[in-house]
C-alpha cells in the first residue's frame, strides 16, 4: 500500500504568537516521531502546491478568498478572531494546506498512490464558506472534496471527521450537497458549540459527552457511521484527522488513545476497501499535546499504510 506524505516547509512559517497551541512545533513533533520510528520510510513524500483561487472558489465565496489575500500582513500579526491570527507567512501556509488536499485527491484518483496523508497547518474544518475562524483560514478538506466532485467528476464522496471539535465549517460548506456524506464525532458543549442539530440530511453528527472514552467512538461507528457509509457507497473517503480527543489533550475532555485512532483508521480502511478500492485522503486538523499528537498520527498513518 503506497501512502503519500504531503507537506511543505511553508506550513511551519505560519504562527500566531507566543504560546499559541496551534504552533509550528506540531509538525516537527510528528515528522521527528515518524522518522525515528521508521514509519516515514513507508511513505512517499510530496511537496504541497499552492491552491489556486479557482480551486478555493469551489468551497469558498470569492469575497472570502479576496479578503484573506488583502488581509495578509507585511509584518506583525493581524487578528482574525480571538483565537486566530495571520502573520506574514500565514496566507502562503494556508494555500499550501488547501493545495495539499487537491494534490492528494489527484494522486489517489490517478492511481499514483492508494492513500494520502496531508501533514499540514493551518487546519481547516472550522473555516466556513465565507469566514476564517478557530485556527482555520481555508477549509482544506472541503477544497479537496469539491475538486474530487467538480473537477474530477466523482459523484459520491464521504468525509469522516473525528476531531474533538465539531467541523462546523465543513458542515456549512457541504451541508445540503447530496454528492457528499459527512459523518462525525465531537464533544458536546465544546467550541464551536454546534453540531447537535445537523443542518442537512447528509450530515451524520454524533456528539458525545465530556469524559467519553473510545467506547463512544466504537458506538458512533457501529450505530451511526457504518450504516450511513454503506448506504451511500462512497467513491472516495476523506478524513478530517484531528487528534485532540486524546485523553492527554487539554483542548477537549474526551479520553481517546493511540489505540482508538488505530482502530478507527482500520475501520475506515475496511469501508474504503468495500466501496472505493481502498482510496483514502486524510488531512491533519487538531491535536495539541505534542508527544500524543505525534504518536496518534503515527498510529493513524501506520494503519493507512496497512503496516
Ligand atoms: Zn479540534
Amino acid at each position: 500500500m503506497t501512502v503519500a506524505w504531503i507537506t511543505h516547509a511553508d506550513c511551519r512559517r505560519h504562527e500566531m504568537g507566543e504560546g499559541h497551541p496551534e504552533c509550528p512545533e506540531r509538525l516537527d513533533a510528528i515528522s521527528d516521531h515518524l522518522l525515528s520510528t521508521g514509519i516515514m520510510g513507508l511513505l512517499a513524500p510530496f511537496d504541497a502546491p499552492l491552491a489556486t483561487p479557482e480551486q478555493l472558489g469551489h468551497a469558498h465565496a470569492s469575497l472570502h478568498v479576496r479578503e484573506l489575500f488583502a488581509a495578509s500582513p507585511a509584518e506583525g500579526y493581524l487578528q482574525v478572531d480571538p483565537d486566530t491570527a495571520m502573520n506574514p507567512h500565514s496566507l502562503q501556509a494556508a494555500l499550501r494546506a488547501a493545495g495539499a488536499c487537491v494534490l492528494a485527491t489527484d494522486l489517489v484518483l490517478d492511481g499514483t498512490v492508494e492513500r494520502a496523508f496531508c501533514a499540514v497547518r493551518p487546519p481547516g474544518h472550522h473555516a466556513t464558506r465565507s469566514a476564517a475562524m478557530g485556527f482555520c483560514f481555508f477549509n482544506n478538506v472541503a477544497v479537496g472534496i469539491r475538486h474530487a466532485l467538480d473537477v474530477r467528476g466523482l459523484e459520491r464522496v464521504a468525509l469522516v471527521d473525528f476531531d474533538v471539535h465539531h467541523g462546523n465549517g465543513s458542515e456549512d460548506i457541504l451541508g445540503g450537497d447530496d454528492r457528499v456524506l459527512m459523518v462525525s464525532t465531537f464533544e458536546r458543549g465544546l467550541y464551536p458549540f454546534s453540531g447537535d442539530d445537523p443542518r442537512a440530511a447528509n450530515m451524520v453528527n454524533v456528539g458525545v459527552g465530556r469524559g467519553s472514552d473510545g467506547m463512544a467512538l466504537r458506538e458512533a461507528f457501529a450505530d451511526a457511521w457504518l450504516p450511513a457509509l454503506n448506504a451511500f457507497r462512497p467513491q472516495l473517503i476523506f478524513v478530517s484527522a484531528g487528534f485532540d480527543a486524546h485523553f492527554a489533550d487539554e483542548m477537549g475532555g474526551l479520553r481517546w488513545t493511540e489505540k482508538d485512532y488505530a482502530w478507527i483508521t482500520s475501520r475506515i480502511a475496511e469501508v474504503a476497501r468495500e466501496h472505493c478500492a481502498g482510496r483514502i485522503v486524510s488531512t491533519l486538523e487538531g491535536g495539541y499535546s505534542l508527544p500524543h499528537l505525534a504518536r496518534s498520527v503515527a498510529a493513524h498513518v501506520r494503519e493507512l499504510a496497512g503496516a
